[in-house]
């Protein structure tokens, strides 16, 4: 199954991605987990990307097709993936489209996940992940058992650098901009699955497994 999460952020992509692809069996693709890694390493990527990513606006196009070229040719990658946070401009999808129609596939759905406004924001801010494991929690949502350590790996749990009010509010923007006349593209392809994120992390999970069967 090939599929790509959509949505702005806060609105739940990560968090239902590493449902998804716990059932499927298949790989989790988030280019903001990449570049974030890439951050860690001090690699050249990384510094070029944290720059775009302070401010809240996207890494340029050139910067994540690449990264998500290679990874989806990768051999993990032969009975499908998901795609959280690519593609994000209408540009990348294309890119996308070009690559897959290359490789002689296509993409089985593309999950929409919307959420209004004040409630992305209180998600966004409220966020804590694992300094090891990636794990994502929300202090009111989606607590740990215990404050600050993550259930999974005991690892510490940071709150992103991006995620302040007003850094999440100018993603928001960007968002609205750059990455919603996507919908359009893919509802064009037949692609497009709705899927109300303003409901329990479990509904949403539910009803995105009923919608895939
Ligand atoms: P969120 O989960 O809040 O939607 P992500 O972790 O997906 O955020 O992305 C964080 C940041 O990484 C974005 O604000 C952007 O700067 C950069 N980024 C991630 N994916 C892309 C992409 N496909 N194109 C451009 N920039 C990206
Ligand atoms: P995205 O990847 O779209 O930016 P995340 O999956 O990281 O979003 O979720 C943003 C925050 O909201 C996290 O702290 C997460 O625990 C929390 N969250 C995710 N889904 C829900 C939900 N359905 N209800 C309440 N909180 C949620
Ligand atoms: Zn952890």
């Amino acid at each position: 199954m090939r599929l790509v999460l959509l949505g702005p952020p806060g609105a739940g992509k990560g968090t239902q991605a590493s449902a998804i692809v716990k059932k499927y069996n298949i790989p989790h693709i988030s280019t903001g987990d990449i570049l974030r890694a890439n951050i860690k390493k001090g690699t050249e990527l990384g510094k070029k990307a944290k720059e775009y990513m302070d401010k809240g606006l996207l890494v340029p196009d050139d910067l994540v097709v690449s990264i998500v070229k290679d990874r989806i040719t990768g051999d993990d990658c032969k009975n499908g993936f998901l795609l959280d946070g690519f593609p994000r401009t209408v540009n990348q999808g294309e890119a996308l489209d070009r690559e897959l129609t290359q490789m002689s596939l296509k993409l089985d759905r593309v999950i929409n996940i919307d959420v209004e406004k004040e409630v992305l924001i209180e998600r966004a801010i409220g966020r804590r992940i694992c300094k090891n494991c990636g794990a994502t929690y929300h202090i009111k949502f989606n607590p740990s058992k215990e404050e600050g350590v993550c259930d999974i790996c005991k690892g510490e749990l940071l709150q992103r650098n991006d995620d302040t009010k007003e850094t999440v509010e100018k993603r928001i923007e960007v968002y609205i901009k750059q990455t919603k006349p996507l919908i359009d593209y893919y509802m064009e392809k037949g692609l497009i699955l709705n899927v109300d994120g303003s409901k329990s992390i479990d509904a949403i999970f539910k009803e995105i497994v009923k919608a895939l069967q």
